[in-house]
């Protein structure tokens, strides 16, 4: 069995950040990913700003922008009854662009692997065993093992799941994506339009494709999907992914040769578009973390680190995902919101700002 200083269960934006920057310090690193790359995700597949800096670090900000892309130059908010609140987004190199995930997670992944992560796509993680070290097994019958390791593995987490701590799963809400042909004079917006049965995101992701996310719960969605249908003139055979839940409780993100990153620790309403960001950034915590172990640093103390670190990158923001989830689980309340700003725009642009500017 090959044995690893650390093993990560999932290649999304933290699997491959944390692979990359394990492996980069000269950690013999293993990703486990269920998909074969380039794979689509259910996403809004905007990069909120902060990400540069962790993308600089990867040495990857760059070939982000070199590939097909959309620069957004404003937020439209849309009330129930379509009166709507523009506020524009910053601009310049680090401006907020929407990328598709094939591309972007495809380009991290291939970053891991540059820097000697051992990759292996589709390949799902189904049991663990912990004595000592990790064993970690797959459906193929494959088996590795490591000194510590990573949950990086989504909102669905199996690492999670697997040892006790994903919470139980409660009736949520559902969202649905696809990319349909971008309408003509779209612009370089992202929309975020209230609904009676839930919300909409919609974004170019290039020149010729639109993102366009619905979410609503499990009895409104096939509406909302028909409003799609109808405002979009698409048709009823377009391939729609899914995903659930779009809440639920964080998972504590360290334990013994333990770390859980990404989605896997904590989900964020996705309406503010900042999941990525927190994927990258706790993959880079994770990493240092890990090599400080690693290089003999007394565990506890950089666990302990870990957490702090991991506790201050949400410090001062859960109360904006709080305030954006009750806005779109009550869509009266989200268009409420969108009608004060009309008359008082300082308080919809000073949100915006908070959570597309971030000082690091
Ligand atoms: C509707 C919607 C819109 C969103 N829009 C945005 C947005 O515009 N901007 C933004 O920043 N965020 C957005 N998000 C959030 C964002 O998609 C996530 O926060 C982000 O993908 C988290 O990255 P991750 O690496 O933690 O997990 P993921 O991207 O989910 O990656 C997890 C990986 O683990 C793999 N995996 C799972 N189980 C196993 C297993 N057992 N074995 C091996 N591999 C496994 C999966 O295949 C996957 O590749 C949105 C979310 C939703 C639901």
């Amino acid at each position: 069995m090959e044995a690893f200083d650390v093993a990560i269960v999932g290649g999304g934006p933290a699997g491959s950040s944390c692979a990359a920057f394990c492996a980069l310090a000269g950690l013999r690193t293993l990703v486990l990913e269920r998909e074969n790359f380039p794979r689509e995700k259910v996403c809004g597949d905007c990069l909120n700003p902060s990400c540069w800096p962790v993308l600089e670090r990867l040495g990857l900000a760059q070939r982000v922008r070199d590939l097909p892309h959309s620069k957004l130059a404003s937020v439209e908010f849309i009330a129930i009854d379509g009166h709507k609140v523009i506020v524009d987004l910053p601009i310049g190199g680090n401006c907020e662009l929407s990328v598709k995930r094939s591309l972007f997670d495809d380009l991290l992944l291939k970053r891991a692997r540059e820097h000697g992560a051992q990759v292996r796509e589709g390949t799902t993680v189904k049991a663990l065993a912990h004595s000592g070290n990790w064993k970690i097994e797959t459906a193929t019958g494959e088996s590795f093992s490591a000194r510590t390791l990573i949950g990086a593995d989504g909102r669905n987490s199996t690492v999670a799941r697997l040892c006790n701590l994903l919470p139980r799963p409660a009736r949520e809400r559902v969202a649905l994506q696809a990319h349909i042909p971008l309408p003509r004079n779209f612009g370089r917006r992202v929309v975020l339009q209230f609904l009676r049965e839930g919300y909409s995101g919609q974004a170019p992701v290039n020149e010729t494709e639109l993102n366009l996310c619905l979410v609503g719960t499990a009895p409104t969605i096939s509406r909302l999907r028909q409003w799609a249908e109808r405002h979009f003139e698409i048709t009823a055979n377009q391939p729609w992914r899914t995903i659930t839940p779009l809440t639920r409780s964080p998972v504590p993100c360290a334990q013994e040769n333990l770390l859980i990153i990404g989605d896997a620790a904590r989900v964020v309403e996705p309406f503010t578009g900042e999941g990525i960001y927190y994927a990258l950034r706790s993959g880079q915590l994770a990493a240092d973390a890990i090599t400080k172990i690693i290089r003999g640093k007394d565990r506890q103390s950089a666990l302990r680190e870990f957490t702090r670190a991991c506790a201050e990158m949400y410090r001062g923001r859960l109360w904006i995902n709080r305030l954006a989830r009750a806005a779109v689980s009550w869509p009266r309340v989200g268009s409420f919101f969108v009608h004060a700003a009309r008359s008082q725009p300082a308080l919809l642009k000073l949100l915006t700002a908070r959570i597309v500017s971030r000082e690091l």
